[in-house]
């Protein structure tokens, strides 16, 4: 196994595509072809992580934060990430981070959240626009069968719980190849019409290359005649943050222990007690203040996030719960999430769960 499929197995899990444009996710450091000797996960790579799979013989890193963030214009290890990456590539190990491609994952981050919180009925808070493409293309009646097939095998046409969508129209296609063309159908120097199928399915916009790459594979034409088109609809699969309630509504009071428990954490910071019960909650790890408006209008009594300011608290307005429960520990079962999902993937050798608490902030 080389690096490259450890990859394709992670970008099944979260396509690089979903991550934020501002994000710096993928392979950051090492060669795709290297063969892999164990793979270590962890939520930062840190120096002492990287000592840590030295030590395991992995030479492939899965990070959840990208350790490269900002480019990088000298490495010569005067701060913690020059360091890193001069270690790694030093002992030629791999570092591949995930980020925001497994935030906005519908079995990402906040799933795990959701999970760890014995929350149900999850759905995404902010679905992610501009992630669904339209393919139009036209061809001879006859093929039009095998096309759409080819098509939907390559991932197109799934809508939701339907796969195979399509629409399909007939009509009459018309052309005339100049005397370097060489036409599948009729001849060259002469106008031709030819009966066609118009075929349009949506696909996910990290499929393009490979619904391309079958569309020029199986059509027979030359030229082939074809349209793509962002479409403005919501993807109600791919998006960050989640929404999903407790099967019994709890009272405040109960709801911060059961936080303070699951999660794992010494101290939730939160907005004023509303003197009601929590029943709807809405998650989002990390740094979530940009999406308390989007918690508030989906009706969630509480939302649970990290890294919340000193003026962000008032924007509860007596209306929502805030509980930020620290940037650590709303990622930290991210780790688990990869190595149960890797370790599912590949049995060929162990994939290890870095013993290394990398959580900067520390509690008195
Ligand atoms: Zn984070």
């Amino acid at each position: 196994m080389i690096i490259q499929d450890v990859i394709n197995h992670l970008e099944a899990l979260a396509p690089l595509a979903y991550a934020e444009d501002f994000d710096n996710v993928g392979l950051l450091v090492g060669n795709k072809s290297n063969k892999v000797t164990g793979i270590l996960v962890t939520l930062d790579t840190l120096e002492a992580v990287v000592d840590e799979a030295i030590e395991a013989n992995c030479n492939m890193i899965v990070s959840f934060h990208p350790i490269i963030f900002k480019g990088l214009k000298k490495i010569t290890g005067k701060n913690y990430v020059e360091r890193v990456v001069l270690k790694a590539i030093k002992h030629d190990i791999a570092i591949f981070s995930i980020h925001t491609a497994l935030d906005n994952a519908q079995h990402g981050v906040n799933d795990m959240i959701c999970n760890q919180l014995q929350l149900t009925n999850k759905r995404i808070l902010i679905p992610q626009s501009a992630t669904i493409k339209k393919l139009t293309t036209y061809v001879p009646k006859k093929e039009a069968n095998q096309l759409r097939t080819a098509l939907f095998n390559a991932g197109a046409g799934n809508i939701g719980n339907y796969s195979n969508c399509s629409f399909n129209v007939e009509g009459q296609g018309t052309y005339k190849g100049n005397e370097d063309a060489n036409p599948t159908l009729g001849k060259k120097g002469e106008n031709h019409t030819e009966t066609e199928t118009k075929i349009t399915v949506t696909f996910a916009k990290h499929l393009q290359n490979n619904i391309l790459s079958t569309l020029f594979k199986t059509h027979s034409y030359e030229e082939v005649a074809y349209e793509i088109t962002t479409i403005e609809n919501k993807n109600q699969n791919i998006g960050i943050g989640m929404i999903g309630e407790f099967a019994q509504s709890m009272h405040e009071n109960q709801f911060l222990n059961h936080l303070k428990t699951k999660m794992n954490t010494k101290c939730v910071r939160h907005s004023a007690l509303l003197n009601k019960n929590i029943k709807r909650v809405a998650v989002l790890g990390g740094s979530g203040s940009f999406a308390i408006n989007a918690a508030k209008t989906a009706g969630a009594d509480a939302f649970i996030t990290a890294d919340l300011k000193y003026h962000d608290f008032f924007s509860a307005e007596n209306t929502i719960l805030l509980a930020d429960i620290g940037h650590y520990e709303s990622e930290q079962y991210t780790k688990n999430l990869l190595v149960a999902y890797l370790t599912k993937k590949i049995t060929n050798f162990a994939i290890i769960l870095s013993k290394i608490n990398t959580n900067p902030v520390k509690y008195f």
